[in-house]
C-alpha cells in the first residue's frame, strides 16, 4: 500500500499506519468528542481529548481483530508479513495460505471471534456500572464498534473474513481451493456493487441507506473481490503444471566442451538463441555446472576463441536460481516473484539439466492451453 510508514514491531510483526488512517483519527476523534460534548455539556474541551482517546481504543480494538487472525495463522505455521492500519481498518497480511480448509476457517474467524468477546466484555463493562459518566458511554461506544466489526466482517463475500468462511466452506465441500476462492469472489463482487448503488443512491439523495462511505466501501470490496477472482482463476490454470512444463523448447544451452568460437557461432547466429545474454552450461553428461554470459566473448580476443573452451568461464548459479522439473509451476512463481528474478534453472532431482524457465513463457503456456481448451470445446 502506498503512504504506509512502519511504526514498530507488534509480537515480532512488523505494524504499519498508512496516512489514511490519520484522516480517519481526526473525524473519529471529532465525532466521537462532538457526542461526548453534548451528552456531558460539563467536559467543556476535554470532550475532545475524550474523543481522541475513543478514537485510539477503537484502533486498538481493530489492531486485536488483526492480531486474533494473526495468531491463528502462526498457529498453523503461517508467518505474518505485516499488520496495517488503513482507511477502511485493519489489515493483517499472511504470507502463505492455510493448507487446509479447517485452517483457512479458523483463521478467518479469530479476527471476528476477537471483536465478540471485545463485545461482550465492554457491554458487561458498560452495563454493570463499574465506571460511570464519560467512561461508560466510551465502553458503551467500543462495545457497539466491537459489535459492528464482528459482525460487518461476517459478510460472506471476499476479502472480508466472512469471505474466508465462505471460501473454506466451499473448498471443504468441493475439494477444490480454488472453486471456494471463485465463489466468495464473485459473492465478494456483489455487494461490492450493492454498497456502490446504495452508496450513489444515498448521495443524490434518493435513498436513506448509505452515504459516500458506503459507496468508498462498495468500491474498495469490489477491487479486492476482483482481484482474488482472477488470481483463482489462474492459480486454477496453472495447477496441475510443473517446472518442467514450462521449460522454454530452444532454451540458452552449451555444452562445457565447446570452444569460444563454436559458442559464438552458436549463440550469435542462431536465430532462435540470438537473443539471450546468459547461456547455461552443462557438461557431456546433462550436468548443470553454471552459465556463461555471452560478454566473455568481448573480454577474450576473438584470435582466441578457438583455443579457449566454455568451461573455463563458468560462473556458479545460485540455488535460489534453480529449481526441480516436478516442482509446480504455482510454487515456481512464487518463488520467481519473491526472488524478483525473470528465469530460472530447471534441473531433476539427480542434478540434470532440463533447461530454462523464464517467467513470460508461463503466460504463452497459458494462452497455448487455452486455444487448446477451446478448440477441443
Ligand atoms: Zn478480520
Amino acid at each position: 500500500m502506498n503512504g504506509n510508514f512502519r511504526v514498530g514491531n507488534l509480537f515480532g510483526i512488523p505494524f504499519f499506519l498508512n496516512i489514511s488512517w490519520f484522516i480517519v483519527l481526526a473525524l473519529v476523534t471529532l465525532n466521537f468528542g462532538t457526542g461526548l460534548a453534548s451528552q456531558f455539556p460539563y467536559l467543556g474541551n476535554s470532550a475532545l481529548i475524550l474523543g481522541l482517546v475513543a478514537g485510539l481504543l477503537m484502533f486498538a480494538s481493530v489492531l486485536l481483530h488483526e492480531l486474533g487472525h494473526s495468531f491463528a495463522a502462526i498457529q498453523r505455521g503461517i508467518n505474518v508479513n505485516s499488520i496495517t492500519l488503513f482507511l477502511f481498518g485493519g489489515l493483517a497480511s499472511l504470507d502463505d495460505e492455510a493448507k487446509s480448509p479447517s485452517g483457512a476457517f479458523w483463521i478467518a474467524v479469530a479476527g471476528p471471534l476477537v471483536s465478540l468477546a471485545l463485545f461482550i466484555g465492554l457491554f458487561l463493562v458498560a452495563a454493570s456500572g463499574i465506571v460511570t459518566g464519560p467512561a461508560a458511554a466510551i465502553a458503551g461506544l467500543l462495545a457497539y464498534i466491537n459489535l459492528i466489526l464482528a459482525t460487518f466482517n461476517m459478510i460472506p463475500g471476499l476479502p472480508l473474513d466472512g469471505g474466508n468462511v465462505l471460501r473454506a466452506i466451499v473448498w471443504k465441500v468441493t475439494g477444490n481451493r480454488f472453486k471456494g476462492t471463485l465463489w466468495a469472489s464473485r459473492v465478494g463482487q456483489f455487494i461490492g456493487w450493492t454498497a456502490i448503488i446504495f452508496g450513489i443512491l444515498a448521495v443524490l439523495g434518493l435513498s436513506n441507506i448509505g452515504s459516500f462511505w458506503t459507496l468508498l466501501i462498495g468500491w474498495f470490496l469490489l477491487q479486492n473481490a476482483g482481484r482474488s477472482a482472477q488470481s483463482a482463476t489462474l492459480q486454477e490454470a496453472l495447477s496441475g503444471l510443473t517446472a518442467a512444463d514450462a521449460v522454454v523448447k530452444e532454451s540458452p544451452v552449451v555444452d562445457a566442451n565447446v570452444t569460444l568460437r563454436e559458442f559464438a557461432d552458436m549463440a550469435i547466429l542462431t536465430k532462435e538463441k540470438s537473443q539471450w545474454q546468459r547461456f547455461l552450461v552443462k557438461d557431456e553428461d546433462d550436468n548443470l555446472l553454471g552459465s556463461i554470459r555471452l560478454n566473455v566473448l568481448q573480454a577474450v580476443p576473438s584470435t582466441e576463441w578457438s583455443n579457449e573452451i566454455v568451461r573455463n568461464f563458468i560462473s556458479p548459479i545460485s540455488e535460489e536460481n534453480k529449481v526441480e522439473s516436478d516442482q509446480s509451476l504455482l510454487n515456481v512463481i512464487g518463488h520467481l516473484e519473491k526472488q524478483g528474478i525473470q528465469a530460472i534453472a530447471v534441473i531433476r532431482d539427480n542434478g540434470k539439466l532440463v533447461g530454462l524457465l523464464e517467467k513470460s513463457n508461463i503466460i504463452n503456456l497459458l494462452q497455448k492451453r487455452d486455444k487448446a481448451q477451446m478448440q477441443s470445446a
